[in-house]
């Protein structure tokens, strides 16, 4: 994982001329690789030590110190205006191209909103799934029209309002997961339901190269690994169909509770 955002880190700093890039993902890089480490060394909150040292970093330097809206609407605006840095290249790495080698890594390391989130109560589902993900598609065209629309109404200072529609978004974020979170009993529910990022990071994710596999020859089917996964994947089917595949976090909770070692 080092060797992969070390590679992200010296490309983008040599052909965008910018050491800003060098220390961001070599920053990311290294909390990536210090939790697997302490995954390594069966440390039980390796994931959580990665997921507070970059969703920090992500909410606090880059958004709040350094001004960058790096939620949806932060990609949409860089995207309109044509410059290929801050919220498009996190994008591009993080949530469209990266999947398809580490999944939703993202939503289970990185993301400022699943890291508040992940300290609620509700780690594991306590009731069946609702069919309620059509929802993410109306907040992904809403974050997409409200974008357009500053552009297409020729609305002066657009930066600024960016700033303040991350505070404003982040905000509704937390407060909206927060709210699902206890009224469905599941910390996760605001991901499977209302995320407008998931509208990329499903796709990608179906393609990822690093994804959980279940060796049949020592499953004994106890079923102790899907009573502990907080997307409720059926991670025993090793088809890239399997149900709710694109949800999978790589969290490793099912790996680590399984008797038999399959997974
Ligand atoms: S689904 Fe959205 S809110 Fe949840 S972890 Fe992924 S990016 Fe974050
Ligand atoms: S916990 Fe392990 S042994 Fe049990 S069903 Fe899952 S993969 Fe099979
Ligand atoms: S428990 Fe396993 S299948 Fe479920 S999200 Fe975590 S890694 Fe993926």
């Amino acid at each position: 994982m080092l060797a992969i955002f070390e590679s992200v880190a010296i490309a983008l700093w040599l052909t965008m001329d910018n050491l800003f890039y060098l220390f961001n993902f070599s920053y990311i890089g290294a909390a990536v690789a210090l939790g697997v480490f302490l995954y390594g060394v069966k440390y039980k909150h390796a994931r959580r030590v990665t997921q507070l040292l970059v969703g920090l970093y992500m909410l606090v330097y880059l958004g709040l110190i350094s001004g960058e809206n790096m939620q949806i609407e932060g990609f949409w605006y860089y995207l309109f205006t044509g410059v290929f840095e801050a919220a498009t290249i996190h994008y591009a790495v993080a949530k469209i191209l990266g999947p398809l080698v580490f999944g939703r890594g993202f939503c289970g390391y990185a993301c400022w909103t699943a890291m508040v989130l992940d300290f609620l109560p509700y780690k594991i589902p306590k009731k069946p799934r609702k069919k309620l993900g059509w929802i993410r598609y109306i907040t992904f065209a809403a974050s997409l029209i409200f974008v357009a629309a500053l552009f297409l109404a020729h609305v002066g200072g657009i930066e600024r309002i960016m700033f303040w529609a991350f505070i404003v978004g982040n905000a509704a974020y937390y407060a909206v997961g927060i709210a699902l979170a206890f009224a469905l009993h599941d910390n996760r529910a605001f991901c499977k339901y209302i995320c407008p990022i998931a509208v990329f990071l499903k796709p990608m994710s179906y393609f990822s190269i690093l994804r959980v596999k279940c060796d049949k020859n020592k499953c004994v089917s106890c079923g102790k690994c899907k009573s502990v996964c907080p997307m409720d994947v059926d991670m025993t089917d090793n088809s890239r169909k399997r149900k709710n595949g694109t949800d999978c976090i790589l969290c490793f909770e099912c790996a680590k509770n399984c008797p038999k070692n399959a997974l």
